[in-house]
């Protein structure tokens, strides 16, 4: 989601009403206001302003640059989603890389597929990692887990260092191609990604709000069906606290084993959340993950097109 963001406290009996004008990439403008009861850490980093704030609805709120990245109410629906759609469709994933993702929800996704032996994490902003330690246990419970080894630096450049065909799957739970995420969307990025999957290895990025955002779709997906000569799909989940309440992810696979991501071959459900020390499932299942690839016609028509 493309925006910039004014910062409007307006100071109404005490209570911030924490405003978020939007200034759409095509000008269009609209709000999506939280209601603030604290702001319990302001910073600036080497690459962004991070805050958290205690929401009234919404549980603690995570904001980069004036981006909801994460709240403690609906992050799941966007964590389970990037993590599962991916690792679910292919047999034993065993080494998983994230970039970005540095309040440590996917690591926590990723850890609880069994099959997997090494987790990698590139996260360019330690800032974003030790807050969320901080504030989002629950989230950034993911980085107790012995199999992840945290890599503080630029995903570009880390994977530009990556051996050939080194991963099962890479994840890409970056920020908006604003500031440090911009080259995470980039042609020569995918391009690096692809190299360092194994065949039939999986790739799942962040990918925008069809609503919001189709011409940037419309790109990344040329991009990735240049790229990626396995299967290419978009899938999209609700999330209520993102532009338009809904975000997408672009899914694709490499060549060599065929890989359906429509149809989850290593599916994981509530009751087998395997990794008993961190919450269990609360957004995903094997129904969700087919559903999640069905578009609305003015999207398929962009997405789908030959
Ligand atoms: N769920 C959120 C969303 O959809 O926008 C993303 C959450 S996560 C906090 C995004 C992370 O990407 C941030 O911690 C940010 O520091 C990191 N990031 C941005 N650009 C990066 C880069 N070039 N390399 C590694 N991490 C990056």
């Amino acid at each position: 989601y493309l925006f910039s963001m004014k910062k409007p406290y307006m100071k109404y009996k005490n209570i911030f009403l924490y405003t978020i004008i939007y200034e759409w990439y095509i000008d269009a403008s609209e709000a999506h206001s939280l209601k603030v009861e604290k702001i319990l850490f302001q910073g600036k980093s080497d690459y962004q302003d991070v805050m958290v704030f205690q929401s009234a609805t919404y549980g603690k709120v995570l904001v980069l640059d004036g981006v909801i990245q994460l709240t403690e109410r609906d992050e799941c629906a966007y964590q389970e989603m990037i993590t599962h759609l991916p690792l679910c469709s292919i047999p034993n994933p065993k080494k998983v890389l994230v970039i970005g993702g540095g309040d440590g929800g996917v690591l926590r996704e990723v850890a609880r597929h069994s099959s997997v032996e090494h987790i990698d994490i590139c996260e360019i902003d330690q800032m974003v990692v030790d807050v969320s330690k901080d504030y989002f246990p629950d989230v950034a419970v993911g980085y107790e887990d012995p199999r992840v080894t945290l890599h503080v630096g630029d995903g570009v450049a880390f994977l530009k260092a990556a051996q050939e065909g080194s991963y099962d799957a890479v994840i890409v739970d970056s920020s908006d191609p604003i500031g440090p995420a911009q080259e995470l969307f980039e042609k020569p990025f995918f391009e690096s990604v692809a190299k360092a999957l194994r065949p039939g290895g999986v790739m799942c990025t962040q990918a925008e709000s069809i609503w919001l955002h189709m011409h940037i779709i419309e790109d990344i997906v040329a991009n990735c069906r240049q790229i990626f000569k396995g299967s290419v799909n978009y899938a999209w989940t609700t999330v209520p606290t993102y532009p338009s309440g809904v975000i997408g992810f672009m899914l694709c696979s490499t060549e060599g084993p065929e890989v359906d991501f429509k149809n989850p071959i290593n599916p994981i459900d509530a009751d087998e959340s395997q990794n008993k020390s961190t919450v269990p499932l609360k957004f995903y299942n094997r129904e969700i993950h087919s559903a999640a690839f069905c578009l609305p016609t003015f999207a398929k028509k962009v997405i789908e097109a030959k």
